[in-house]
């Protein structure tokens, strides 16, 4: 389990030359939950390397930040474009292999700006937003991946694609606008058993052979390795509680 733990995306070089302290407790959350994402997967037979952990950092001072970079976390997950805009550049500039995931909404008038920082666009959700990002990506020659979300409660107020539509957005995105899409990201609401969620949300990928999952957040990620996650985006089970919830 001890191997598969260090695996799990982390720089063994950066670990080993960074001061370990029982003190530092995003570097021992970082272990426990990095611990029990290869825990499910063991169970379900999976690798844990087919788990990529994302640090949910919104909201985030560049202190936590630090200690995450230092503890050998590369990949985040922001939720803002503005916020990740202030944080990041100068942080990337040290660690080059940083990999940032654009997790919440994205306006189109947002979309240059989600292009040159971001690396995985995980919520794409309808045509216009994909016309936007395929006339960003061949004016920069940037081509981050995308995921489209889907709703899979078909919550009114939720963003993402109804899982009726998803068919539709993916070949609105690949036949005519030739994105990127490699993946399938989900939030499923949060007075249902997200099982059901999941399972739909994995099915979904595979039917359409889409190789990445992003499903699973700090209350339920093991069950979503044991559905299939291949990408978890865990906030507070490694930074604490944030003070504002924006969500
Ligand atoms: C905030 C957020 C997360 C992380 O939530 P936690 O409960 O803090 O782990 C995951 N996904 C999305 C889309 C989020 O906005």
């Amino acid at each position: 389990m001890r191997t598969r733990e260090q695996a799990t995306e982390c720089d063994p070089h950066s670990d080993a030359s960074a001061p370990v302290s029982n003190e530092d407790p995003i570097r021992a959350a970082l272990a426990s939950v990095r611990r029990e994402i290869g825990q499910a997967a063991a169970e379900a037979r999976r690798s844990a390397e087919a788990v990529t952990l994302v640090a949910v950092s919104k909201t985030q001072p560049v202190a936590q930040l630090e200690a995450a970079l230092a503890a050998g976390q590369r990949i985040f997950g922001e939720n803002r474009v503005q916020e990740a805009a202030v944080k990041w550049p100068a942080l990337r500039a040290r660690y080059p292999d940083v990999e940032l995931h654009l997790i919440g909404p994205l306006q189109t008038n947002k979309v240059r700006d989600a292009v040159a920082l971001f690396d995985v666009i995980e919520t794409v959700d309808r045509p216009k937003l994909a016309a936007a990002l395929a006339a960003e990506m061949a004016a920069s020659g940037r081509r981050p991946r995308c995921y489209l979300e889907v709703n899979t409660g078909e919550e009114d107020q939720k963003a993402g694609v109804a899982p009726a539509d998803l068919e539709a957005l993916l070949g609105v995105c690949r036949d005519q606008h030739h994105l990127p899409i490699t993946g399938l990201m989900a939030i499923p609401p949060q007075d249902e058993d997200p099982a059901l969620h999941f399972a739909l949300l994995a099915d979904m990928a595979r039917r359409h052979a889409l190789p990445e999952i992003s499903m699973g957040m700090s209350g339920d990620f093991p069950l979503a390795v044991r559905f299939g996650a291949t990408h978890v985006r865990v906030g507070t089970a490694i930074f604490g509680a944030r003070s504002v919830d924006e969500g």
